[in-house]
């Protein structure tokens, strides 16, 4: 049977990013690997579309995540963090685990934190030197005005942290043009590799506050990072490393301002395919990396993704937490084309029909077909 990702992550991989890892291991600490990694990073950074140096672990996206929290905060300080979904809570729980005050800006799942909210918790807690938000909230769906709240921070000494870790390369993201001071990401969603490495990339300005620090951390203290860039503190991902060479291959060739645009289409494809079906988008600002659909009225989102997989071979995620009799989502990151979302849309027909809500055949695929037609 033919499998299909659907979903926010693990995403599919081209074949020739899994062919470019199937290469010799080489040992790290020689010329020729360094000669890889060092360009390999200096590719990486127009991920970002920035100057600063893209620093990579071995780890996680939430590895990137711990290591923004522990070089930028110290113990008993305070940070804001916004929290409308399951990976803003990871930011708090992990501000937590290391005796930071959190100053939360609690808002319903679903929900995008607006400038406004940002400025007034800004105000209100001028110790807080450091916010952490969430660019593409993958648990509901929903993506951020980034660009609108770094220009609050821009030109103070705040400094402004984002996980990008579903956007990267699927939202538009411009790091210097608009001064966002910290973005973090992983490997296995618009990267479009299989998971295993995570980045962190800092401004100059972030950078003084983490030479500061003292947060007891040790594997992800970025000033051993910097130390032995562009080679690892540690033993580096070789293969990886190759991998990530050639996803960025072809990430340039596509061009990343094209990617961006292909995401918002298919996203914009998926929102009008799920509406002519008549169910309802969950997000109050959806975005280019995945459509959640709140279910019908007696239907069970468990069993929506449940079938999708297990009869059709169309993986897509269901909800998170409180979420997981609610809704379901469906992926448009990475290596994805108009064929794949057609794909799953037939396959949330089929599905649905099967648990008895009523469906036209086709009436979904063609609202998809016709965003593609329009869009060209
Ligand atoms: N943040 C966001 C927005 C994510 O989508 C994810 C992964 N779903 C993470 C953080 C955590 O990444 P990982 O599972 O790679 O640690």
């Amino acid at each position: 049977r033919k499998n299909f990702i659907m979903a926010p992550g693990p995403t599919p991989v081209p074949p020739e990013v899994l062919l470019a890892g199937a290469k010799e291991t080489i040992h790290h600490r020689t010329p020729q690997f360094l000669k890889i990694i060092e360009q390999t990073l200096e590719e990486a950074k127009y991920l970002f579309q920035t100057s600063n140096r893209v620093y990579v672990f071995v780890s996680s996206g939430t590895g990137a995540m711990e290591a923004a929290v522990t070089n930028l905060v110290n113990p008993g300080e305070k940070a804001i963090v916004v929290v409308s979904g399951k990976f803003g809570e990871r930011w708090k729980e992990i501000c937590q685990a290391y005796g930071i005050n959190v100053v939360e800006i609690a808002l319903e799942w679903g929900e995008a934190v607006t400038p406004e909210q940002i400025e007034k918790a800004l105000k209100e807690h001028p110790d807080a030197k450091v916010i952490f938000t969430t660019h593409s909230e993958t648990s509901t769906g929903t993506v951020i005005d980034l660009e609108a709240i770094a220009k609050l921070t821009k030109d103070t000494d705040k400094i402004l942290v984002t996980d990008a870790v579903s956007s990267l390369v699927a939202e538009p993201l411009k790091m210097d043009e608009w001064g966002v001071d910290v973005v973090v990401s992983g490997s296995q969603k618009g990267v479009m590799m299989p998971p295993g490495l995570a980045f962190i990339v800092l401004n100059k300005k972030a950078w003084e506050v983490v030479l500061k620090n003292k947060c007891p951390k040790y594997y992800f203290d970025l000033r051993y990072y910097d130390e032995n860039y562009p080679d690892n503190p540690w033993t580096p991902a070789v293969n990886m490393i190759y991998m990530l060479n050639q996803s960025i291959k072809m990430i340039k060739e596509e061009g990343i301002e094209n990617i961006w645009n292909r995401h918002r289409i298919l996203g914009e494809a998926t929102r009008s395919a799920v509406k002519a079906l008549g169910l309802e988008l969950f997000s109050k600002r959806p975005g280019n990396v995945v459509t959640a659909v709140t279910a019908p009225q007696g239907i069970d989102p468990k069993k929506v993704t449940k079938i999708m997989r297990d009869k059709y071979g169309v993986t897509i995620a269901g909800g998170q937490e409180h979420l997981a009799n609610k809704i379901f989502r469906i992926a448009h990151l990475g290596y994805v084309s108009i064929f794949d979302t057609i794909t799953a849309i037939s396959a949330l027909e089929f599905t649905l029909h099967e648990l008895g809500y009523p469906v036209t055949f086709g009436k979904g695929v063609a609202a998809a077909m016709e965003v593609f037609n329009r869009e060209g």
